[in-house]
């Protein structure tokens, strides 16, 4: 008997009539002879409701004070629910399951909380379970910290939950279901040009999720491709006896022909810092990105202009919205010993980021983006590289208009050749 892990999320259990629906999956696994675990997401809008009402309450310090630690009790609340719904909708249609908080497997994690790592996850109790005959289903985003308190794992963490387990109990596979039926060129809420992606590689999805495609969560693919679990990603709202193939994520040798560029991914919860003439001398950069590291303020791309003749530059970087304003008031408080004259930010940008292997072997990719960007007359505020992906960052303003541009420019929306499905 394989074990399998089904993970749901949000919109796909957003009422009884949609945990009903996913039910109909959950039976045709288990009748295909698996042992079955299912991690679901809450209900669609409820952590926000939830972080809502914490905030009414107070809003958390972003440290690991004893509200924070609340607010971790409270938005982990939305997966139970909906790990007991499902459990009841399965007993009703005369199957054995239960439900699973992450303290009762238990799922280990780091201390930081609202964004934890998992840290271990004890296969025993829900490995014998599973083995027994019983449907485990699990509250997705959530674990307990070493201090015995509940954590949850950073949004979109029930994928991190669900491929978690599926490597800790050594499961053949990973289905993640969702509201798109696999992962896409682009958003396909975007651009209607978007095109299913048949087979994607770990190492582009992982660039994908970081630069921004919310589908999968960042770390989550990081375990897939650290424990080898294949995963796919499929729709809950397919019928359950005819799911579509949806999108395999895999080892780059599994996939037969690869495309140069495979995705165009924008991000737009990117803020822009520009900290004004800063003395152009050693150790200036290394006092704004600790003072910065010190706060736990991420940062992304980081461009610095020295004016040699004025002895001045001015270093500009990207940080997610909601850090802008810590990262202000981190640097404001040190602005002496920094030696700045003022800080610039802009919460008005999108980081556009083109993915794909085929950058490793091919020139031009970097070309074709900046002309098309400049023949649409889009100003490019900074750009980053890695070895298979090219960030922009633009005007939030033109930001739909250039990934549609890129889509076209790299023939994404072109139709999927034979090969592309690796038939
Ligand atoms: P869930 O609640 O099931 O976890 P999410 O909302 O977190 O679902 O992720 C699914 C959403 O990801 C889709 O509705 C889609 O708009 C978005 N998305 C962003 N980029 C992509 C992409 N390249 N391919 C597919 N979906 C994408
Ligand atoms: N419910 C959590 C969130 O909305 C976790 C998840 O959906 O994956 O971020
Ligand atoms: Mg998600």
């Amino acid at each position: 008997m394989a074990r399998i892990v089904m993970k749901f999320g949000g919109t796909s259990v957003a009422n009884i009539e949609r945990i009903r629906a996913v039910s109909a999956f959950v039976r045709r696994e288990i009748d295909a002879g698996h042992g079955v675990a299912v991690v679901v997401s809450a209900m669609a809008g409820e952590t926000n409701r939830l972080i809502g009402l914490c905030a009414d309450a107070g809003p958390p310090a972003p440290t690991l004070d004893a509200r924070y630690i609340e607010h971790d009790t409270v938005v982990a609340a939305g997966e139970q629910i909906s790990s007991g719904l499902l459990a009841l909708v399965m007993q009703n249609l005369g199957y054995r399951a239960r439900s699973w908080q992450g303290w009762q497997i238990p799922l280990k994690t780091s201390i930081n909380h609202g964004e934890a790592r998992i840290s271990e996850i004890s296969d025993s109790a829900i490995g014998e379970a599973m083995d027994g005959g019983e449907i485990a289903i699990v509250s997705g985003f959530q674990g307990i910290a070493p201090t015995g308190r509940i954590s949850t794992l950073g949004r979109g963490g029930s994928d991190t939950s669900a491929v978690a387990l599926a490597a800790a109990i050594g499961a053949a596979r990973c289905d993640i279901y969702t509201d798109v039926d696999g992962v896409y060129t682009t958003d396909p809420r975007l651009s209607k040009q978007a095109r299913r992606i048949a087979k994607i590689s770990y190492e582009e999805m992982l660039e994908m999720a970081s630069v921004g495609a919310k589908v999968l969560q960042t770390r989550s693919v990081e375990i897939a491709m650290a424990y080898k679990t294949p995963i796919r990603v499929l729709s809950s709202f397919d019928p359950p006896d005819a799911p579509g193939p949806g999108t395999t994520i895999c080892d780059e040798d599994d996939i037969v022909e690869q495309n140069i560029v495979t995705a165009v991914t924008p991000d737009f919860n990117e803020a822009s810092v520009t900290v004004l003439a800063v003395p152009d001398e050693p150790g200036r950069a290394a006092r704004i990105f600790t003072r910065l590291a010190e706060a736990a303020i991420n940062i992304d791309m980081i461009v610095q202009s020295a004016s040699r003749e004025h002895g001045f530059a001015n270093i500009s970087f990207t940080t997610k919205e909601d850090y802008l304003e810590r990262a202000l008031e981190v640097l404001n408080s040190d602005k002496e010993a920094i030696g700045f004259s003022s800080l610039q930010s802009d919460r008005n940008v999108t980081k556009v980021s083109v993915i794909g292997l085929g950058m490793k072997t091919h020139a031009g990719v970097a070309g074709t983006m900046f002309q098309t960007l400049a023949d649409k007359g889009i100003n490019i505020q900074n750009i980053s590289t890695s070895e298979i992906k090219i960030s922009v960052l633009i005007n939030s303003d033109a930001a739909e208009y250039a990934v549609r541009a890129l889509h076209d420019a790299y023939g994404l929306g072109s139709p999927a050749k034979p090969a592309d499905e690796n038939a």
